[in-house]
Order: structure tokens, then C-alpha cells, then sequence
């Protein structure tokens, strides 16, 4: 009989939070979501969905509600002097969602709260983490409530999805390495004339070789974003200085008007290696933080979230190893640290106006538009490159035909009709193999990557595996 108020204590509900809440609540953890803030907050952040994380959302059951709601993103262009010179194609990428679903992140974050609730969960509004100390058996964390009285609640974990300022990073001591660019960001959401092309996000570059892009959030809203050299403390643009940028930089003849949000932020690339200290964990904006360039920031919350869910879900109902919760920072930091990279080259490669590396930068266009690259860039944007081979559970295997362990399994229709994502929404392990059209076995972990693979018949791969996650594997069939 557990002596916690609940196994896990979640701190934040944006779409970390949230997703992290669904994943426990749907292998019944009992799980308490709490955020400081008294309602949802509509401000303008995430508006890209990347096709790794529509997967992930179909294994949870929402992809289908969200692509109802989103506009498809079919290719990201860079225009220089009106001409597309290069460019991310995302029907290249290697999944059924190959495209970017653009929705504004409130709008993401209410389809997951109502999953949450479907689950019997809720976010506890206006509830603040203020501290927490731990020790061998659990964590005790202090809460003020929407009274202003501090409470305190026991848990067996506490996981700080608590965004880029963490109080839980804070608390635990641990440094958030990195530093801010060295310019602001102007954004407005606004309706504009003349955009062209809404199924695109637009990058043009203006004749000094600033950056102006223009991103379709729906059919009526887009979102304009430009980077300027200089430091305004913050100052939120006038939209006509937002015309100003969009006609210096622009193609010509776009007008905007109607602007739902006016915002200038300063943006930064931060990080840190500690994902885990004991029972206390981190996830998304509390353990890194960057551009928003290529749209990836949320789409690595959620999928840290599905990363630790299923691990902890294990490890509370004592069919794992505390082990196997090291492994969460062992594949996620280097997925994080990939992405990071990825973005920080996206936004050197369009804000730089030195003359001879534009020119060099142009030299290069053309390598980008070959078949492989293209497919490469593809699925690199669409985090559809992320694996865990050096994982301590990715069992080392290789059979002709079977996907690597480590890798992401594709969305393969299993014999009984259902594709391997529905499979995965029961919350287990998935036994795939020759009856579902596989040259082998493949042991395919909840969150949708391989954990090992076998030749048909006996595998000793498939066996240490599940011997060190001590757990039965449900058969695909
Ligand atoms: C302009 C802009 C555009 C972006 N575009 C994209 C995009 O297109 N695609 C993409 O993937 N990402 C994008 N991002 C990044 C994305 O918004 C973030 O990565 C994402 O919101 C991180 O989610 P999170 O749940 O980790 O943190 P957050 O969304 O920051 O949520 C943290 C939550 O914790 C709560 N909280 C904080 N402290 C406490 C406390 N002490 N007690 C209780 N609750 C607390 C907060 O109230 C908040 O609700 C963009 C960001 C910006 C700024």
C-alpha cells in the first residue's frame, strides 16, 4: 500500500505536462498535474507539429482530432530576390504525415486536456510549485493553491515540465548552459494580403540578406517573424513597423492588417545534462531551450514526455528496474543536443549578411536539392532521424529487412488489421513478425522505437531484453 498522496507529481501543464500526464494516466499512475497559472494561456508560441510527433499523438489517439483542426505545411522555402533557391520539402519525409501541422499551441494544449479528461484527469490551475526536498522513498513537494495557503504533497517522482525558467531546475542547483542570440525576435500574428503560397512557410530574404519569414497558421492568420540586430528590452512592434520589415525584406505587395498579437522576444540556446537527480526529473523547455527556427522546441517536450511516461508507468507498478529510468537522459539528451545543433544551423544559415558567406551559401543551394538530401533534410526537420542505437536497452541485432534496434518502428499494418501505432495505444510492448509481413522479430518498445529483433523463432535479443524490463510483451496479433 503506497503512503504517497500520488505516484507522480507533475509540474507544468503545458504540452509537456500534458502529454506526460496522459502517458501515466493511461497505464492507471496516479498522477496530479499542477500549473501556476490560473487558465490557458493564449499566447503566441508553438505553431508547427512535425510529422515524429503526429506518430507519437496517433499512438495517443489525437493525431486524427488535430489534423482536423491544423493546416498542412508542405515545404519550407528560402527566397532570395523572389526566386526559390533552397528550401526543406516535407513530403520527402518517411511518414504518413509527411507535412508540418500548423495549429497554434493553445489550440494543441485544449485537444490534449481533453484526451486528459477523457482519461479522468484534469490540470489543478492555479496550483505553484514553490520547493520540494526528497529522499529514499519520495518527494516532498510545497504548493501554494489558489488561496495563497502552501499545502504539501508526497510522491513517489516529481517531473518538471515547469518550461525555460524551471523551479525544479532552480531548486535542484543545476546550470542552464548556453547564451542568448545576439538579436531580437519581432513576431505578429496578424491577416495579411497578398502572402501567395499558404501551404509553405516563406522565408525571404531581403537585399541585405535579413530574414523575413512568413508562416500560414490557417487559412486567415499567418505569422510574420524577423530577426533584428538590436536589443529593444523587449518592445513590442507597431504594426506598421511590422509593414516596414515585410515590404524591405519581403517579395513586394503583401499588406498586413488585423494583427492578433504584436510580440518582440530575445531567444536563446540552453541546456543542460542533468535530466534526473534521484526521484526528481526534467523535461522539455526546463532542459533545453532554442530558436524557434524549424519549429521543434514543443515537438522535443512531447516526445520526452512519451520517452519517460511508459518508463515510469513501468517502474511504478514495479515491472522494471529503477534502471531503466536512467535511460531516459542516456536517449533523450542526445536527441535534444541533435535538434539543437539542427536549429542553431537553420538560423546561422539565414541570418547571415556577410557578403562572402552568402555567396558561399548560394554555392551551396544546389547540393540541398538532390533526392538524398532532400529526404535527409526531411526527415531530420521532422525528427524523424531520432533513434536510441546506443541505448543501454537497444539489444545490438541485425536481420535483413528489420528495422535497427533503437529505431523508430515504421507504422506497419499488423495481421489483425490494426497499423503498429493503434497497436501501441494499448500502452505496451508490441511483438511484431513474420504474420504481419516482417522477414523476422521485432520487439517494438511503447513509444514506438525498436528495442530488439530476432530471426524468426527463438531470440535471445528478444529475451534479455525482456528480461531486463522484466515485462511480457502483448503480441501484435
Ligand atoms: C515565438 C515562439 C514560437 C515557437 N514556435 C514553435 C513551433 O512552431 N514548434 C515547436 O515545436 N515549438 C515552438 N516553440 C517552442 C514551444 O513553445 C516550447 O518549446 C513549448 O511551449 C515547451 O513546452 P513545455 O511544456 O516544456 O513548457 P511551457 O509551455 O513553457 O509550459 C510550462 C508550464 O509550467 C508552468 N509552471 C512554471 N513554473 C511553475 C511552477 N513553479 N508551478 C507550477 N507551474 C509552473 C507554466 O505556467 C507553464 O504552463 C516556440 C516558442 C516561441 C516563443
Amino acid at each position: 500500500m503506497s503512503t504517497t498522496d500520488c505516484d507522480v507529481l507533475v509540474v507544468g501543464a503545458g504540452p509537456t505536462g500534458l502529454t506526460l500526464a496522459i502517458q501515466l494516466l493511461s497505464r492507471g499512475v496516479r498522477t496530479r498535474l499542477i500549473d501556476q497559472d490560473p487558465g490557458l494561456p493564449k499566447l503566441s508560441r508553438a505553431i508547427g507539429i512535425q510529422p515524429r510527433t503526429m506518430e507519437t499523438l496517433d499512438m495517443m489517439g489525437v493525431a486524427d482530432r488535430l489534423l482536423e483542426i491544423g493546416h498542412r505545411g508542405l515545404r519550407t522555402s528560402v527566397y532570395v530576390g523572389g526566386r526559390r533557391q533552397a528550401g526543406i520539402d516535407m513530403t520527402c519525409a518517411d511518414s504518413e504525415y509527411a507535412f508540418i501541422l500548423h495549429l497554434p499551441q493553445h489550440r494543441t494544449e485544449e485537444v490534449l486536456r481533453s484526451r486528459l479528461a477523457e482519461l479522468g484527469g484534469k490540470v489543478e490551475s492555479g496550483i505553484e510549485l514553490l520547493g520540494f526536498i526528497q529522499d529514499a522513498d519520495a518527494v516532498t513537494a510545497s504548493l501554494s493553491d489558489a488561496e495563497g495557503r502552501e499545502v504539501q504533497v508526497t510522491a513517489s517522482f516529481l517531473v518538471g515540465c515547469d518550461g525555460s525558467h524551471s523551479k525544479v531546475r532552480r531548486v535542484l542547483d543545476v546550470p542552464f548552459e548556453g547564451q542568448p542570440y545576439p538579436f531580437d525576435w519581432l513576431l505578429a500574428d496578424t491577416e495579411l494580403d497578398g502572402g501567395g503560397r499558404n501551404d509553405e512557410v516563406q522565408v525571404h530574404c531581403g537585399p541585405g540578406g535579413q530574414p523575413l519569414a512568413l508562416i500560414p497558421i490557417d487559412g486567415r492568420l499567418w505569422r510574420v517573424s524577423a530577426p533584428m540586430p538590436a536589443d529593444r528590452g523587449g518592445a513590442a512592434p507597431t504594426l506598421e513597423e511590422i509593414q516596414g520589415l515585410v515590404d524591405a525584406r519581403g517579395p513586394g505587395g503583401i499588406v498586413v492588417h488585423d494583427p492578433e498579437t504584436l510580440t518582440c522576444f530575445r531567444c536563446q540556446i540552453r541546456s543542460t545534462d542533468t535530466y534526473r537527480r534521484d526521484r526528481v526529473f526534467l523535461a522539455g523547455d526546463a532542459v533545453h531551450i532554442h530558436a524557434p527556427t524549424g519549429a521543434q522546441g514543443m515537438n522535443l517536450g512531447i516526445n520526452d514526455a512519451v520517452n519517460l511516461g511508459w518508463k515510469l508507468a513501468y517502474v511504478v507498478a514495479g515491472r522494471a528496474p529503477d534502471t531503466l529510468l536512467d535511460t531516459y537522459a542516456a536517449e533523450r539528451r542526445p536527441a535534444a543536443q541533435q535538434m539543437m545543433a539542427f536549429t542553431d544551423s537553420m538560423v546561422r544559415f539565414v541570418i547571415e549578411t556577410s557578403p562572402l558567406k552568402r555567396t558561399l551559401r548560394r554555392a551551396m543551394m544546389p547540393l540541398l536539392r538532390t533526392p538524398r538530401m532532400r529526404r535527409r533534410l526531411a526527415n531530420r526537420m521532422a525528427q524523424l532521424a531520432i533513434a536510441y542505437p546506443d541505448s543501454p536497452i537497444s539489444q545490438p541485432g541485425r536481420v535483413r529487412g528489420l528495422p535497427t534496434p533503437g529505431a523508430r518502428m515504421p507504422n506497419i499494418r499488423l495481421h489483425d488489421g490494426r497499423t503498429m501505432n493503434e497497436a501501441l495505444r494499448d500502452g505496451e510492448h508490441v511483438l511484431a513478425g513474420p504474420d504481419d509481413g516482417l522477414p523476422g522479430r521485432v520487439l517494438v518498445r511503447p513509444d514506438g522505437y525498436v528495442a530488439a529483433i530476432g530471426r524468426d523463432g527463438h531470440s535471445s535479443a528478444i529475451d534479455d531484453y525482456l528480461q531486463s524490463v522484466r515485462t511480457p510483451a502483448h503480441s501484435g496479433r
